[in-house]
């Protein structure tokens, strides 16, 4: 039998995307479809970061392919191509910087910086060019957690140069506050300061930049939900009453201000003995993923509390960092996985595509 690209098309639409649950074809992610005697080759370009999944993904490919009869080797080529999606009309896209997450929380505490700095190692160790905006004001930690104090240089005088480690980008704006109570900032003030900071560091070619938001939904965070060009929110909570409901409203600000909410992580969900196993709700059970259900946004994951990560984010090493191959680093994969298949599924961005109209008169 003669195989044609028709037969090769058709063996892989029954293939399924572990996060997508879609196929490859009807969403165009097949192309270079090439046929020598009994060799298929071809490109399938993924939408989201999944090096770890890589090697399934081509395997089920593989065998699909071969089911073909005439068909022989068959070599898969994965191409990792994340593009611009759409955010907020109220906000300009800033300069070397595809898509925006906001990581919010309803109060302060619940670990909305570890979890921008795990999931953002996650992303990046899942193949992604990613960077984080540390604009908590009241209490900006990326420093510590990523083990970095100097001073970001200026190459031009203008731009202020992100600070590379483990791979990330990072900016902070605690690398900025040396001496300043930021309590006694006003917001206006608060607001410029970290839009400057978002739009005057020169991000280099960066696919996501995680904002590590102030917690709360006072007029800095709800001046950045209009300003930021955000692709999408994570609110971040505990499962306890009280963390639940100040999410609860963090979530409803992101929509008043038309940002997406991405989905939820509930952090310090239980305590596992490390001794017998037994689980623990010390702080309640399941809030983040009831709050989940109850206003239909995905849940990311839930977080157990681990001392383990609580000491190396606090020592300068977070956890995924530290062990790349540990039950930490592959519970924030599993939710890096989830947070970008869903930033994947969203609209792509069309502003820049038709240039303005200009009413000539
Ligand atoms: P936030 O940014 O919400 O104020 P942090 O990320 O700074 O919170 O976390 C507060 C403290 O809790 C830090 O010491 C951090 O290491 C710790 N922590 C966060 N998540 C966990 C967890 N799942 N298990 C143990 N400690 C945690």
């Amino acid at each position: 039998m003669v195989v044609t690209k028709e037969h090769v098309l058709n063996a892989i639409s029954g293939v399924m995307d572990p996060i997508l649950k879609t196929d490859y074809v009807s969403v165009g992610a097949v192309s270079d479809i090439t046929i020598n005697g009994r060799e298929v080759s071809l490109t399938l370009d993924l939408g989201y970061p999944a090096k770890s999944l890589h090697a399934d993904i081509i395997s089920r490919i593989r065998n699909a392919v071969a089911t073909i009869g005439g068909v022989g080797n068959v070599l898969v080529d994965i191409r990792t191509k994340i593009i611009r999606h759409a955010f907020q009309s109220s906000a300009r896209p800033v300069e070397g910087v595809k898509n925006i997450i906001a990581v919010s929380s309803g109060k302060g505490g619940v670990g909305k910086s570890t979890m921008t700095a795990n999931l953002a190692l996650a992303l990046a160790a899942e193949g992604a060019r990613v960077g984080i905006l540390d604009a908590d004001i009241y209490g900006p930690s990326q420093p510590t957690i990523m083990g970095v104090s100097e001073l970001p240089p200026s190459v031009d005088g203008v731009h202020l140069e992100p600070i590379e480690q483990y791979g990330l980008q990072i900016m902070s704006i605690g690398f900025m506050m040396e001496g300043v109570q930021p309590l006694a900032w006003r917001a206006p003030m608060a607001t410029q300061a970290l839009m400057q900071l978002l739009e005057q560091t020169a991000w280099k070619d960066l696919d996501y930049l995680l904002i590590d938001m102030p917690p709360g939904t006072g007029d800095v965070q709800l001046t950045l939900s209009q300003k930021a060009p955000i692709t999408g929110a994570v609110v971040v909570t505990t499962p306890q009453e009280v963390a639940v409901l100040d999410a609860k409203k963090g979530l409803m600000m992101f929509q008043k201000m038309h940002v997406d909410v991405l989905g939820i992580i509930e952090n310090m969900s239980a305590w596992v003995c490390p001794c017998c196993g037994e689980v623990t709700h010390i702080f309640g059970q399941d809030g983040g993923k009831r709050m989940s259900e109850a206003y239909g946004v995905p849940s990311l994951g839930q977080i157990p509390i681990n001392a383990a990560l609580c000491a190396q984010t606090d020592g300068g090493l977070p956890a995924v960092a530290a062990e790349p191959d540990g039950l930490m680093a592959r519970i924030f994969r599993d939710m890096a996985h989830r947070l970008t298949g869903i930033i994947a599924m969203k609209p792509r961005d069309r502003t820049g595509i038709f240039p303005p109209i200009k009413v000539v008169g």
